[in-house]
């Protein structure tokens, strides 16, 4: 598979140091960076690469956010030839005999019976699971994204090297000062880890640095009470956009 280089856990320790320097969760930063030398690696390099292409095809292109993402990058050629291929299978989809229901361009509609399935049918087998059943329900139409799970993939990698690490004081104090991870990573290292002891302590400094950022904001508050707005800002001037990375994650990340 395209994969952008996998850092092994010495590298990955020097690029945790490296973006817990630049400011908030550092596993945002390190995935949004491997997210982007993935989808430039697919579209300049792979784009012909049928496994690449069929995956794509079966998921009906990616999720909204990656899919932005390739204007974003724009990698105009790499872009049109994915989704060309895309737009081709939804037409044939929509061409195919109706066999009494609606055309199912996601496989989440209810008995349809089609001998070849629907996409989610087919992800499902690219993936090598049954595919779950939104009975009829809509759902996210690209959650099968193959990007997301690429996404995925280097999140743990990351979430797992700074777990090994939490101990080192060189990396604690880089991560505090970094402002901690934010809630979609907290969350899924504890969904994710079994070492108790070593997520105890990242728990300990994930729970300094929301104290810290708690009281930035109750200052930032305080000052915009005109009674004190002639204190002027201190470092609790963008305590605000912190506080929504910290519970969001970075833009793009989900
Ligand atoms: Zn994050
Ligand atoms: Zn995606």
């Amino acid at each position: 598979m395209a994969r952008g280089v996998q850092p092994d856990k010495h590298t990955a320790y020097y690029e945790l140091l490296d973006a817990c320097a630049t400011g908030g969760c550092p596993v945002c930063t390190l995935t949004l960076a491997a997210v982007t030398s993935y989808l430039q690696a697919i579209t300049y390099e792979h784009v012909n690469d049928p496994e690449f292409r069929d995956a794509i095809v079966a998921a009906h292109g990616y999720c909204n956010t990656h899919s932005w993402r390739l204007r974003e990058l724009r990698v105009a050629l790499g872009t049109a030839l994915m989704y060309r291929d895309v737009i081709r299978d939804a037409a044939a989809e929509l061409a195919r005999p109706s066999t009494g229901g609606r055309p199912d361009l996601f496989g989440a509609g209810q008995g349809q019976g089609r001998g070849h399935g629907g996409v989610r049918d087919r992800l499902a087998a690219l993936a090598g699971k049954e595919a779950p059943d939104s009975g009829g329900r809509v759902t996210d139409p690209h959650r099968a994204c193959p990007t997301c799970q690429e996404r995925d993939r280097y999140e743990l990698l990351y979430l797992e090297a700074l777990l090994d690490h939490t101990q080192d004081d060189r990396m604690a104090q880089a991560f505090t000062d970094a402002g901690g991870l934010c809630m979609v990573h907290l969350d899924r290292l504890i969904a994710t880890t079994r070492q108790s002891a070593t997520l105890e302590r990242l728990i300990s400094l994930q729970r300094e640095c929301l104290l810290r950022l708690h009281d930035e904001l109750t200052e930032f508050i305080r000052k915009n009470d005109y009674r004190f707005s002639s204190e002027g800002m201190g470092a609790e001037r963008d305590s605000w956009v912190r506080a929504v990375e910290i519970i969001a994650g970075k833009p793009g990340i989900r």
